[in-house]
């Protein structure tokens, strides 16, 4: 079975390591300090040689993406912190800004320092109010000590941090989304070109950061690019703080080196719950196309996900056991991605609201089975035709769940079940009999 390896939750279970004293009884911000003393060019290149990639999502390179702002620009450079972590089965981000916030703050200076930004925004998610509290509560102490503000350690270095909270928009967990709403407008993503790297936040060059991604620096420079690299598998090096809920019986937060195979993690995780059959996994958020009970051997890296046609996406893994009712699940999902629609662009705005309302049709006992495949051709349509990723992150699952779980969708609209009101999974949930594959 996998081990846990502690890199970025090393100091989690210390108690009262949000605390700026007890933080640096534990290292804090002697990695800034090594920082400083090397030239942003070598801070990138360790960076570039770890392999970090961005663990928000996309799994971009992270020194790459510093490397693309311009070193001279006009406009000042800012440092946009995605704290909005708001894909559905995703809580990892969280933890790292409750339980070591000063982990996060020390890699946005070290962060800041490489690309010459003199301002960070944490953008966090507004129901984050504790996480919030402690972020702010951990920048006021380092202001205090002097690792934020000016002239930083004594060095030509000034940098100021600032918490702002969002209004709980998922959109806004995209990265120009989340511009639009730093500057106060609606959270609608922009048409990229230009990308945020040149013009970004108050239309100076930006560099969006995921929060583990930046809680992975100080460790980077700790003990070396080449140790980070050795970690994983090749081009996913590190670990990854994988969030496991659903039905296992220890859901939660567990930092595994990337690349462990998905039955690990659910091992880990206690197994299933009731000793139940999986009928389902989710492996990179509610985006991530679902796997099937013959796919669990697949390492969880970006890679290897992408190459059987799901994603890592940001690391949350829902476990559904065979109760779950896949009519629900997918309905449920769609109402999600329908409501959290910006409504700029026809595809995202206009096919997504169909996926959501056939697939309450289908729900209440009202399907034909042609709305497969109509659904099917909708999310076809939607794939690649919008602004931001959005519509894509509502089309992919449709197709995972409705090709690779195409029998169930079949049997329960035969069937003329009404599934609306009951539970998704368990006790109460619609069931139907699927026939065997042939
Ligand atoms: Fe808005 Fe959806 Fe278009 Fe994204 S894809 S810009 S959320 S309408």
């Amino acid at each position: 079975m996998a081990e846990i390896m502690k890199v970025v939750t090393r100091n989690m279970d210390v108690p009262d390591q949000h605390t700026i004293a007890v933080a640096m009884q534990n290292g804090a911000y002697e990695q800034l300090k090594k920082a400083l003393e090397m030239t942003p060019d070598a801070i990138i290149e360790e960076v570039k040689k770890s392999g970090l990639r961005g663990r928000g999502g996309a799994g971009f390179p992270a020194g790459l993406k510093w490397s693309f702002v311009p070193k001279q620009a006009p406009k000042p450079k800012y440092m946009c912190v995605n704290a909005d972590e708001g894909e559905p089965g995703t809580f990892k981000d969280r933890v790292i800004m409750s339980k070591d916030p000063h982990l996060l703050v020390e890699g946005i200076l070290i962060a800041c320092y490489a690309i010459g930004i003199r301002d960070a925004y944490i953008y966090i998610r507004g129901e984050f109010v504790e996480p919030a509290n402690i972020l702010q509560k951990a920048i006021d102490e380092a202001y205090e000590k002097g690792f934020i503000g000016e002239n930083i350690l004594g060095k030509d270095f000034t940098c100021h941090i600032t918490v702002h909270r969002g209004a709980g928009a998922y959109v806004c967990g995209e990265e120009t989304g989340l511009i639009e709403s730093l500057e106060g407008k609606r959270g609608q993503p922009r048409l990229k070109p230009p990308f945020p790297a040149v013009v970004g936040a108050f239309q100076g060059p930006t560099v969006v950061n995921n929060v583990e991604t930046l809680a992975n620096v100080p460790r980077i420079f700790e003990h070396g690019a080449d140790w980070f690299a050795a970690i994983g598998v090749e081009k996913n090096s590190g670990t990854r703080l994988f969030g496991i809920s659903g039905h296992v019986n220890k859901p939660g937060v567990y930092e595994l080196p990337m690349g462990t195979p998905i039955r690990e993690l659910i091992e880990l995780a206690g197994g299933v719950r009731g000793g139940r059959k999986i009928k389902a996994v989710v492996p990179g958020g509610s985006s991530a196309p679902a796997l099937t009970p013959d796919q669990l051997d697949t390492q969880m890296s970006f890679d290897a996900l992408g190459a059987i046609g799901s994603m890592g996406g940001s690391g949350g893994v829902i476990v559904m056991d065979e109760t779950t009712n896949l009519v629900c699940v997918l309905t449920r999902l769609l109402e999600f991605y329908a409501h959290e629609s910006c409504g700029q662009c026809t595809p995202c705005r206009e096919g997504v609201a169909w996926l959501k309302k056939i697939m309450q049709r289908i729900r209440r006992g009202q399907g034909k089975i042609e709305d497969i495949d109509l659904m099917l051709e909708v999310a076809g349509n939607i794939m690649g035709n919008t602004l931001c990723p959005l519509g894509d992150a509502a089309a992919m699952p449709t197709r995972g769940f409705l090709t690779k779980f195409r029998a169930e969708f079949e049997a329960f609209i035969k069937s003329g079940a009404n599934a609306e009101g009951t539970p998704m999974a368990g006790e109460g949930a619609v069931q139907v009999s699927v026939p065997a594959a042939e």
